[in-house]
């Protein structure tokens, strides 16, 4: 009889670009049992062992399977830039040459990774610098997970990565598949185990994604929301003009309904004379009354060929006061990594865009903030 572990010659899997569902597909595909899934994760993510000739609790024929037919690849640490705050900024190298960056924020008491889901964004937000590079293309499982694999093995035992923000470069939720099942890697028992509240997926509204990850990935959600009129967050955010305010607060009302005490975040970044003024702060009021929500208020991060400039202290600390006390819970994000580029909105990598969309990007930015 033909052996169903056979190696299929034509295309090598990276085993790293499963979760534990897809795993046991996987495994059940070659006749396999699927808690093989939870015996490959042990050895991969517990153990550490990447050979697969040592994980002695798979049978003989499956590891010459796997062996022949599969790899385990994470993208590799080429640059690493320490900030005088502790915060640690990596650039990672992907298999195709591009780099990403992946930023590690030390705080009292928890250690959060700043993960990037694309090489580039395809968005056109005018503030934030990652727009600038382009796009190229979305992140693999391995290169999503990868990031969590490298940057807890090159922080060591002491500093654990006990957060994971999905606030690097890109925007998560064009790169579906491949984001929900990192999150469900990062959160997987036999991993990382991170818990559901420990690991956020920001989005700057992709109004569709927003109620399909409702039905499939119980994570914590941020939204970059940055106006509260739709005219100027057509500008600031332009994926706006597609999912307008309405749309979208529709969309967060109905992510709050998955649990009772959930919160839902929103960011929004203080640009100097464009979104700070009392009349925003009392539109912030008015829109985030209609869902469980948090503010998280960022000083904007400049960078080259931005006119864009942050608000002042005294401008960001009146909007506080006001939201708090109309019942808004309102925090400032404290700027970490800012002497190496590794704050909000500042992650580049190396993209080489084939959007060719980068360069009218520059000038639409500066035009919008004069
Ligand atoms: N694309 C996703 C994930 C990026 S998260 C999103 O938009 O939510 C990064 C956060 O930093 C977002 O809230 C983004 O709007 C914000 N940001 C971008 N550029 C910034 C800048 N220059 N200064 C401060 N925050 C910025």
């Amino acid at each position: 009889m033909k052996s169903v572990l056979e190696p299929v010659k034509t295309e090598r899997f990276n085993l790293l670009d499963y979760d534990r569902k897809g795993l046991a597909a996987f495994f059940v595909a070659l006749g396999e049992k699927p808690f093989r899934a939870t015996q490959l994760l042990k050895w991969i993510y517990q153990e550490g062992v990447s050979d697969f000739d040592l994980m002695t609790n798979l049978s003989k024929p499956l590891r010459a399977y796997l062996k022949e037919n599969c790899y385990l690849a994470t993208p590799e640490i080429v640059v690493e830039q320490i900030a005088s705050d502790g915060t640690c900024k990596w650039a990672l190298q992907t298999s195709c040459g591009n780099r990403i960056e992946t930023v590690f924020i030390p705080e009292e008491g928890r250690g959060t990774l700043c993960v990037s889901s694309q090489i580039g964004c395809a968005l056109a937000c005018t503030f934030c610098s990652t727009a600038q590079q382009g796009f190229n293309r979305n992140l693999k499982t391995s290169e999503i997970i990868g990031q969590v694999i490298v940057a807890q093995n090159r922080l060591g035992d002491t500093k654990k990565i006990t957060n994971v923000v999905m606030m690097g470069m890109g925007e998560p939720l064009l790169n579906f598949d491949n984001v929900v099942a990192a999150m469900n890697l990062m959160m997987d028992d036999f991993t990382f185990g991170l818990s559901k509240r420990r690991v956020t997926i920001s989005t700057s509204g992709v109004v569709p994604a927003m109620y399909r990850l409702t039905e499939v990935c119980d994570v914590s959600l941020a939204v970059s929301l940055h106006a509260v009129r739709d005219d100027l967050r057509d500008e600031l955010v332009p994926i706006n003009k597609k999912y307008p305010l309405k749309e979208l607060m529709e969309a967060c009302r109905d992510n709050a309904k998955i649990a009772p005490r959930r919160t839902i975040t929103f960011e929004y970044v203080m640009l100097d004379g464009i979104n700070d003024s009392m009349d925003d702060a009392r539109g912030l009021v008015k829109l985030l009354k209609t869902v469980p929500a948090k503010l998280n208020l960022i000083p904007f991060n400049p960078f080259p060929n931005n006119a864009y400039r942050c608000s002042s202290k005294e401008a960001i600390n009146r909007f506080k006061t006001f939201l708090n006390d109309a019942g808004i819970v309102t925090t400032v994000r404290k700027t970490r990594g800012e002497d190496i580029d590794a704050a909000c909105g500042q992650l580049v990598g190396q993209v080489e865009d084939k959007s060719r969309r980068h360069l009218k990007l520059k000038l639409v930015g500066a035009e919008s903030a004069v």
